[in-house]
């Protein structure tokens, strides 16, 4: 029996349990202190009644022998593709449901997607960037090259024709830096990608905070991308889907390389490996997406901008410099007096009992920037407001210093 030696180059301990493990560790050394956890991007507001009440029905019909199903279509009830259909309409992109595959979250999709290519392809992934890109290609042991996001570029790498990749990833908004692609900028991506024959992996995970006009809430915005892009979502932050579960997955008609269609093979896969999203669950995400759900979901959404305004606003305060937090849940700053990330966390937490996310834990340009996120509620976002400005107003200059 010979293991997977690929899974040797992967790094010891996960970013989250590494942090959990320093914060338990602190709570325990000082019990009378309160921890503010502006760390983990994981959502705090719970699901909406819409949805909740479709979830009830559904379970109602699976507990009645006229109604009870079992196993559904492995992409997903034609319910909920249709419905994910009509709400891409919404932003002026017109898909084929069948072009729609449901599935328990986006991660997984993104990790799976990865059967239908040889191991033998150059990948291309933003640095820093949600750290399952890199460690899903790594067990496959494929090449991995990095585009550099950065201040330089306003964290958004555009394509550098030097740089020979198959598979390239873009996550926008992006997590962790909270940078968002334009329409303009992605259609360098889309051209680049079809020159060389390369796939775009496109991870829209934070499509419902975009709310600056020209921004992209899809790849399909762009003219030709359906040629060579692969579009990932979810409700996990949309509609507060983390621990509920439930993504989806387009895989164009139109993507073909290698005389293969990529669709015909994911679907292929799907049905090989996979057996759908409960069904239960499945109502509930379309409950999101019908014109109730969205108007719940959608002052969810508008709770974690307002956190991220104020945020913004204690930042403003202290001449910290920052990104992101307009299009995204993710405030993304720089770490003040050139500190490493890691010991600005530990810093952060010993005076202030904040905790936010090392950048250098997202990638090697990462190092020297902190993410703090927006999914905490009000008052734990005022207190934390409160702290920063107290550390950090008086010892540095004042006055806005946006990145
Ligand atoms: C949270 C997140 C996802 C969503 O994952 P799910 O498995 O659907 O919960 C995908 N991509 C990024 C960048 C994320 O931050």
């Amino acid at each position: 029996m010979k293991i997977n030696q690929n899974y040797r180059n992967l790094r010891e301990s996960y970013l989250f349990s590494e942090i959990a493990r320093k914060v338990a560790a602190f709570a325990a050394k000082h019990p009378e202190r309160e921890i503010l956890k502006m760390g983990i991007g994981d959502v705090t507001l719970p699901l909406a009644p819409a949805v909740v009440a479709a979830m009830e029905e559904a379970a109602r019909e699976q507990g009645d022998k006229e109604t009870f199903r079992g196993y559904g279509p492995e992409q997903g009830y034609p319910f909920l593709r249709e419905a994910i259909r009509d709400y891409y309409k919404t932003f002026g992109v017109f898909l084929d449901a069948d072009e729609i595959f449901v599935s328990d979250g986006a991660k997984s999709d993104l990790g799976n997607i990865l059967d239908v290519f040889d191991a033998d392809n150059t990948v291309l992934i933003p640095d820093p960037v949600y750290p399952v890109y890199v460690d899903t290609n790594l067990m496959a042991g494929r090449k991995i090259v990095f585009a550099a996001a950065n201040e330089q570029n306003g964290f958004l790498p555009m394509p550098d024709e030097r740089v020979g990749a198959d598979i390239i990833y873009i996550c926008s908004p992006n997590n962790p830096t909270g940078a968002a692609y334009s329409v303009e900028q992605l259609r360098a991506w889309v051209e680049y990608a079809n020159e060389r024959g390369a796939v775009i992996l496109y991870d829209a995970a934070y499509e419902s905070f975009v709310s600056e006009e020209g921004l992209a809430r899809s790849i399909y915005e762009v003219e030709g991308a359906r040629e060579c892009a692969v579009e990932f979502c979810s409700f996990s932050k949309t509609a507060g889907f983390t621990g509920t579960r439930c993504g989806y997955t387009v895989v164009p008609f139109a993507l073909v390389r290698e005389g293969a269609s990529l669709h015909k093979m994911w679907l292929r896969r799907q049905t090989t490996k996979f057996n759908g999203v409960g069904y239960i669950v499945q109502r509930g995400a379309a409950a999101a997406l019908s014109a109730e759900g969205r108007a719940q979901i959608g002052r969810n959404v508008s709770v974690y901008r307002a956190n991220a305004r104020k945020i913004c606003e204690a930042l403003d305060g202290t001449g910290i410099g920052y990104t992101g937090g307009k299009n995204s849940p993710y405030i993304w700053l720089k770490c003040p007096k050139d500190l490493d990330s890691f010991a600005f966390f530990d810093h952060l937490l010993e005076r202030t009992g904040v905790v936010g996310t090392p950048g250098g834990g997202f990638g090697k340009n990462g190092e020297g920037y902190f993410r703090l996120t927006a999914f905490a509620d009000g008052e734990t976002v005022e207190k934390a407001c409160k702290k920063l400005r107290e550390l950090f107003g008086q010892s540095i200059e004042r006055g806005r210093r946006c990145i």
